[in-house]
């Protein structure tokens, strides 16, 4: 360590950028300070089990899933594995769909049965020819013709992001597959499952195995800056903020979370919903594509984890506008948007020994094993670049 420093490296934010790098850079030897204004770790992804003894995510629903090998044998070092086919529905015109789009969803808008050729000649007919989608309206038109874009996708996208789809990247809407088969997997990732005992115990295993970090939360970058003179700084936090404002802030959308629990004997007359005792609807997600409905979806967890408890809960999402001081949950994925974070990108390029890392630094509409994968990248890049514990001295 410099003189002058009282650690090697300061992280800003302990979610999985923060935590992914800092317990990498300890694992070589540096002294690392990680830093959350939250009082807890694991970002978004922090999960926790609420006053109904139900493991909820805090932060809207966190469906782990990856191509990446490289990515599931890291965080295998910390956790096992609970598998899940991630199943949810969507809901309109009064009734549960299968979705995403697949042959059960065109069955049950023809009301009888049909086959894989018949699904794929109807939407042979009825795709808007499109040879290279620039937006989300026209990525779904192509994919599925107007009549499914109307029916799941159109309204659910006004309403998440107060924007029309034709206003978003074609990656927004694009990250749903669509399947001429009767897989109804929310997902087309060949890794999907959570950590077996949670998020949050995940976390907790990462930082033991890293005694030479220390971590501190409830502080906010502009104390921790002062409070821990680093050689290098990590920072995972937004970037607009970052830069104190200085074009002006990004555009983000927020969410509203609202839980509300349910014991065993209150769930006995949602068993006809559900299907089944315990749970208050069918799959762990349902998706809410009408206007009239102010949320877009509500999540049953229990479904996903396999909790056996007698209760539940479930969690609706409603989506809001960003202000100054709320959570920019969402990066905007949108020309206009690109434009105005490349302003601050730019900046970014001239802070000297600072890395900018994770979903709201780098402005991305990034998942899980994204950021993880980023973050081991950006990890080897600081060992590369300041050697590691045999050869500390080398800067
Ligand atoms: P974050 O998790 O946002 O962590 C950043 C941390 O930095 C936060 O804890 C914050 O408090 C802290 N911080 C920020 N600024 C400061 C500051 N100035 N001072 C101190 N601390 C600061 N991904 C999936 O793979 N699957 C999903 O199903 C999924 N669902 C999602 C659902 C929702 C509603 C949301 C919002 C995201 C979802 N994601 C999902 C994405 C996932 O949350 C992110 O990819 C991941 O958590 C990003 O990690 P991160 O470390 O970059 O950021
Ligand atoms: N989407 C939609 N209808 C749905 C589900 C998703 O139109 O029933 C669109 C919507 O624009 C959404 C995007 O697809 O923001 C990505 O959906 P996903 O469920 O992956 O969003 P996230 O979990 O990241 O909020």
């Amino acid at each position: 360590m410099q003189p002058d420093v009282s650690t090697d490296f300061l992280i800003i934010g302990a979610g999985f950028a923060g935590c992914v790098i800092g317990e990498r850079l300890a694992a070589a030897g540096w002294k690392c300070v990680v830093v959350d204004r939250r009082e807890h770790v694991g970002g978004n992804a922090y999960d926790e089990t609420d006053a109904a003894g139900v493991l909820v995510h805090r932060y809207g629903p966190h469906y782990f899933r990856t191509n990446s090998p490289r990515v599931v044998d890291y965080l295998s070092r910390f956790t096992e594995w609970h598998a899940v086919d991630y199943t949810i529905k969507s809901f309109t015109r009064g009734r549960y769909w299968s979705f995403p789009v697949n042959l059960n969803t065109f069955e049950e808008y023809l009301g009888r049965s049909s086959s894989p050729e018949e699904f794929a000649g109807w939407l042979g007919r009825l795709r808007v020819p499109v040879n290279d989608p620039q937006n989300s309206e026209e990525i779904i038109l192509a994919q599925v013709g107007r009549e499914f874009y109307e029916l799941f996708f159109e309204n659910y996208t006004l309403k998440q992001w107060r924007r029309h789809p034709r206003d978003l990247d074609a990656s927004v809407c694009g990250r749903i597959p669509l399947r001429t088969n009767r897989d109804d997997r929310y997902l087309a990732e060949n890794f999907q499952a959570l950590p077996k005992h949670g998020f949050a115990a995940m976390f907790g295993r990462m930082l033991e195995a890293s005694p030479g970090l220390e971590l501190h939360l409830g502080v906010d970058f502009q104390e921790a800056r002062k409070r821990w003179p680093c050689r290098h700084l990590i920072y995972t936090g937004a970037l607009d903020e970052y830069f104190a404002y200085r074009y002006g802030p990004l555009p983000y959308r927020s969410l509203r979370f609202e839980a509300e629990s349910f014991s065993a004997e209150q769930l006995v007359g949602r068993r006809a919903v559900a299907g089944k005792s315990g749970y208050w609807q069918p799959v762990m997600q349902v998706n809410f594509p009408d206007m009239e409905v102010p949320y877009t979806r509500i999540v049953e967890m229990k479904h996903a984890t396999g909790q056996t408890v007698d209760a539940t809960t479930i969690i609706r999402e409603y989506p809001k506008d960003w202000q100054r001081g709320g959570e920019p949950y969402y990066p905007v994925p949108a020309p206009d948007a690109r434009v105005a974070y490349r302003r601050y990108a730019t900046l970014a390029e001239t802070e000297p020994n600072v890395s900018f890392v994770g979903r709201l630094a780098t402005y991305r509409y990034y998942n899980m094993d994204q950021v993880i994968g980023m973050a081991l990248a950006e990890a080897e890049k600081l060992i590369l670049r300041y050697g590691s514990q045999s050869s500390r001295n080398i800067v």
